[in-house]
């Protein structure tokens, strides 16, 4: 794939913002972008030397739609449409736009075939919102369509539609497409206030005046936002390995859904994660990795290899230098579903972070409508993920699955 052409990067801070969007991963670049089409002019301050090398370069880059609940079934189809047909969206050619994108599938698979039952009823609810070709797999089907898995696969569900792409490509052609000037190098110190309005936001370079602030800050979103936030960070893992030869590229993302393991090709090799158990902390960056954590995934038994048992054997030849680990944050809110509206407390202040896992997915969609609430095209009732719900006492970890 070709470098995608930069951003608009100004060298300095302007005195005076439209909108000043503070955070440069996919979901201020996103941000940006549906602000721009809504006629705002909105500017991006990103503290890294470059956009997207935060959370967004840590991800596994999945999109699905096999989803639950029907706000997060309509937010991740809405952005796998943006995705499918990005160099229109965007207004970009197509050798400038592309952004990876593979539709190999995604495969929640199960040993345990008791489980069967809750997998039907869990394709039920999916094609009753939609989804009507997520399909209810049985062990044999499941083989017959990928011979290399294990034979212990009891139940699966599949959605051929399900993929990856590459997110750091799609955050720097968002922020492109906007058109928005980008700060590079530059923290926002703090959001400016007169009485309980948004002024301007003071960085370590200078003061930009302005009455329109979104956060985008990932993890680092309760830093500036001057009141409390339901987010919390949660430290996740992914390996990088290859290119190495016996990795089936055809294959779809396939996840343990009894230990949580997946993993997927991945240019010639493969991409590995699995969300072990572990405290939310602070956020932090660079977030330490831990190095253990490529054997974990590797030749656990409970690892890839229980599922795609090729694993086993492969593992252990792999060269170390084949192997890449990265850790980011996962931003974590009560019912794993993003903050994107108001903040309660400063007019004038936005809120767009908290996608528990789910921002490269869900940031595109997620977007627009946050452009759609600021420009006033949606009313504050018809916004599913308002920052204000747990007030109103929403159930905590409604979705369930974190992938
Ligand atoms: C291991 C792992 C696997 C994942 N897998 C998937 C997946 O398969 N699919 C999926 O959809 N999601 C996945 N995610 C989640 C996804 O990566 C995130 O939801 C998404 O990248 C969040 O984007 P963001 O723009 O909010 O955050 P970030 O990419 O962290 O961007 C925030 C930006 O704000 C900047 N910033 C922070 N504070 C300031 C400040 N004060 N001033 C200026 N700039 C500031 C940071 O430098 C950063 O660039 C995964 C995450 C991890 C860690």
């Amino acid at each position: 794939m070709a470098v995608p052409p930069p951003a608009r990067v100004v060298a300095e801070p302007p005195a005076r913002a439209d909108v000043v969007v503070v955070g440069g991963g996919i979901v201020g670049a996103a941000s940006a972008f549906w602000l721009a089409r809504a006629g705002r002019r909105p500017l991006i301050v990103e503290r890294r030397p470059a956009l997207a090398e935060a959370t967004t370069a840590a991800s596994a880059h999945c999109v699905r739609a096999q989803f639950d609940e029907p706000e997060n079934v309509a937010m991740m189809r809405e952005s796998l449409a943006i995705f499918a047909d990005f160099p229109a969206t965007l207004g970009l050619a197509p050798e400038e736009a592309d952004i990876g994108l593979r539709q190999q599938g995604y495969l929640f698979a199960s040993t345990d075939p008791r489980r069967g039952a809750a997998f039907a009823a869990r394709v039920a609810r999916q094609q009753a919102l939609g989804l009507a070709d997520v399909e209810l797999l049985d062990g044999d089907e499941t083989r017959r369509r990928y011979p290399w898995l294990a034979p212990e696969i009891a139940v699966a569900t599949f959605r051929g539609g399900d993929g990856w792409l590459d997110g750091c490509r799609a955050a720097r052609l968002f922020a492109r497409a906007s058109g928005a000037p980008v700060l590079l190098g530059t923290s926002a110190l703090a959001i400016e206030r007169a009485g309980p309005r948004v002024t301007g936001v003071r960085t370590d370079r200078g003061r930009i005046a302005t009455e329109t602030v979104v956060l985008a800050t990932g993890p680092f979103a309760a830093e500036l936002a001057g009141e409390p936030l339901p987010i919390s960070p949660l430290r996740r893992h992914r390996v990088i390995v290859g290119p190495v030869g016996g990795i089936p590229q055809g294959a779809p993302l396939v996840i343990d859904a009894d230990t949580g393991a997946h993993w997927r090709p991945h240019q010639g090799g493969a991409l590995l994660a699995w969300g072990r158990p572990e405290a939310p902390s602070t956020a932090v960056f660079p977030v330490p990795a831990d190095p253990a954590f490529p054997a974990l995934v590797l030749r656990h038994p409970n690892g890839v290899g229980r599922l795609s048992p090729f694993w086993r054997t492969l593992a252990p030849a792999l060269p170390p230098a084949s192997i890449d680990l990265a850790a980011g944050q996962y931003t974590m809110t009560p019912d794993h579903k993003p903050l994107i509206g108001p903040a309660s407390e400063t007019a004038g202040l936005w809120l767009h972070t908290g996608y528990s896992g789910h921002g490269i997915m869900g940031s595109p969609s997620g977007a627009r409508l946050l452009a759609d609430l600021l420009t006033g095209r949606i009313a504050a009732g018809d916004n599913p993920f308002a920052p204000g719900r747990f007030a109103a006492g929403v159930a905590a970890g409604a979705e369930g699955m974190v992938l």
